[in-house]
């Protein structure tokens, strides 16, 4: 903790550091620039001088020599015009000495060099208007006293010498002045590339900062990607799960909503797949005599075998989910055959349990995830989806048994009397309709009662009474062709409805099953307790009747009288 408040505090005054150098480099430059701009300045103003103090000097003597030249003029000739060009020269020499003086009036070397010259031109110009005077008086002999040109001459030299003196002082001054410049100059470039090196070196952090900086940003920028990579899958996973559920609610939904097994299996091969999230699979369905498994729908490329016993899957036995072990030699379910159990397969079989009640096995080929929590979210929804279709399946038994208890006779299990009733009007409806398009087959009505079952009973007990009625009854069951209705119609007594049959046909079925009851053996206790008959009254649609109560009612009459005429027969009605 201390070592994080260290070096963040040392990074802030490293930082600060940084800042105060940079703003201080940058001060620098400019300054170094500024001073750099007034050096230039200074040269050109030296150079400006020197020119100046070059050309007045120049002028100074050029127009000396025509104040002279106008002079002898006049002095020739004595015309006033002659004149003109020396007082021209004379106010031009004003105007050059003035500015000589003003170019050298900032050095303080120059101001005696200057006075002499002042002096000599001013006696000389003196002289010169002076001779100049005599001659417009006309005193031409005083003017011969000031006219020995070898004093203009000497005048001149003195001049010259004067000038000379200047020159070489402004050229002494000007290369002083250079030798300073150049010095500063030198330190000032000195100061600069230091200056530049510095802000060189500032630029070069500050592209670092900067690239750094980006640098964050670009990885603030993958963070971020990633953590949106990471959302978009949550957000997948989410979506995934969601129809996953949404599935599993709809199969539910349609599954409570089947008439039978029948089609809950069409429903169950369309949607478990899917919803089991595996490379193939079987379903498994207990048998009604719980003495077998039975294949109800598979999906993938494997094979699964169509029947087992119980106790060849372990999920069974152990009564919980049982994943079918990879190593050799282990255990495992003997309904697999051998590529089911190989290292590769992630085979498991589930049981299906509903109200404390084995209803089947689901044997699964599961995919593996590489992410163990998504393995474990399959888990959990897997064994949701097994719940909500191992209670739908249990509701689907319960609610088919309490169907068939509805409509079955419990002794006999052959439909009971409400049943009977139901469909032989339905049969009749649809005979009469038939009938009235011209396409009737016929249809058949017989009543049966055992004979002489009340001493049955007496003489054998009631439990092999109710032996007996189950014996007739899988006789009457046998012999009926998928369109008949077999009943228990109350006691002993039963009916047979028979469609799509003509009348020879009825009678030659109701013989058919007179006789086969005739042949049954029946035991009770290892005892053989003889015989039983059974009589039958015929009846044939609409003939004897156009109802089912008029059906009934022949067919009852006509079994009262072949019991009349003797029993163990068939009577068809008159
Ligand atoms: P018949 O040949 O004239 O039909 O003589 P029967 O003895 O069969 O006729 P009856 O109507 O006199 O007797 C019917 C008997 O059937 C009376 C009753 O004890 C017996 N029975 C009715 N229902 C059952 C049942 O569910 N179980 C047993 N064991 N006997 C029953
Ligand atoms: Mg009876
Ligand atoms: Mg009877």
């Amino acid at each position: 903790m201390f070592n994080t408040f260290d070096s963040s505090s040392l990074s802030r005054r490293l930082r600060s550091v940084f800042w105060v150098v940079l703003v201080g480099g940058l001060i620098a430059s400019v300054l170094l620039a500024q001073r750099s701009v007034s050096h230039l300045a200074q040269d050109r103003q030296l150079v400006l001088q020197s020119l100046l103090v070059d050309k007045a000097i120049k002028d100074v003597l050029t127009q000396l020599l025509d104040v002279e030249t106008s002079q002898r003029g006049f002095l020739l000739s004595g015309r006033a015009a002659s004149l003109q060009p020396y007082y021209t020269a004379l106010t031009q020499m004003r105007d050059s000495r003035v500015a000589l003086v003003s170019a050298l009036v900032k050095e303080p070397s120059a101001k005696m060099p200057l006075d002499r010259l002042s002096a000599t031109l001013d006696a000389r110009l003196q002289e010169l208007d002076r001779t100049v005077r005599l001659k417009s008086e006309g005193r031409v002999d005083e003017v011969a006293d000031f006219a020995p040109t070898d004093l203009g001459n000497k005048t001149m030299d003195a001049v010259r010498g004067m000038v000379l003196g200047l020159e070489t002082d402004q050229g002494a001054r000007t290369t002083q002045r250079r030798t300073d410049l150049e010095h500063d100059m030198s330190s000032g470039y000195l100061l600069l590339a230091a200056s530049l090196t510095i802000n060189g070196l500032l630029l070069l952090a500050l592209f670092q900062r900067v690239r750094a900086a980006l640098v964050d940003g670009h990885s603030a920028q993958q963070l971020m990607d990633s953590r949106n990579v990471e959302l978009a899958l949550s957000l997948e996973t989410a979506v995934a799960s969601n129809e996953h559920v949404k599935g599993l609610s709809e199969l539910s939904r349609f599954l409570q909503s089947c008439a039978d097994m029948d089609e809950a299996a069409g429903l169950l091969k369309q949607h478990l797949p899917p919803l089991m999230r595996a490379n193939s699979g079987a379903l498994y369905l207990m048998a009604a005599s719980e003495y077998q498994l039975c294949q109800v729908l598979t999906w993938g490329d494997d094979t699964y075998t169509e029947i087992f016993e119980p106790h060849d899957c372990w999920a069974v036995r152990l009564g919980q989910a049982f994943h079918q072990p990879q190593e050799a030699g282990s255990a495992s379910c003997a309904h697999l055959q051998s590529e089911h159990v190989d290292a590769s397969a992630n085979v498991q079989c589930l049981p299906l349990v509903a109200h404390g009640e084995l209803m089947g096995v689901l044997v699964l080929d599961a995919y593996v995830e590489r992410d163990q929590h998504a393995n474990l979210e399959i888990d959990g929804t897997r064994r949701f989806a097994l719940e909500q279709v191992s209670l739908s399946i249990g509701n689907l038994k319960l609610r088919e048994s309490l169907r068939q208890q509805s409509i079955r006779d419990v002794l006999t299990g052959l439909y009971n009397r409400r049943f009977f009733e139901e469909s032989s009007q339905r049969e009749v409806l649809r005979a009469s309709r038939l009938q009235a398009q011209g396409g009737y087959d016929g249809l058949a009505l017989m009543m049966i009662d055992i004979d002489h079952f009340k001493r049955f009973n007496d003489l054998h007990g009631h439990e092999t009474g109710d032996q007996v009625l189950r014996e007739v009854a899988q006789v009457l069951q046998a012999q009926t062709r998928g369109s008949d209705v077999a009943a228990r119609f109350g006691g002993e007594e039963f009916t047979i409805l028979m469609a799509d049959i003509t009348a020879e046909q009825a009678l030659e079925h109701a013989q058919r099953v007179r006789q086969e009851v005739e042949k049954l053996v029946l035991r009770c206790s290892g005892k053989d307790v003889g015989i039983v008959t059974i009589s039958i009254g015929l009846a044939q649609f609409p003939v004897h009747g156009s109802t089912v109560e008029a059906l009934l009612l022949a067919a009852d009459k006509a079994l009262y009288e072949a019991k009349h005429a003797g029993r163990n027969r068939v009577v068809v009605a008159t």
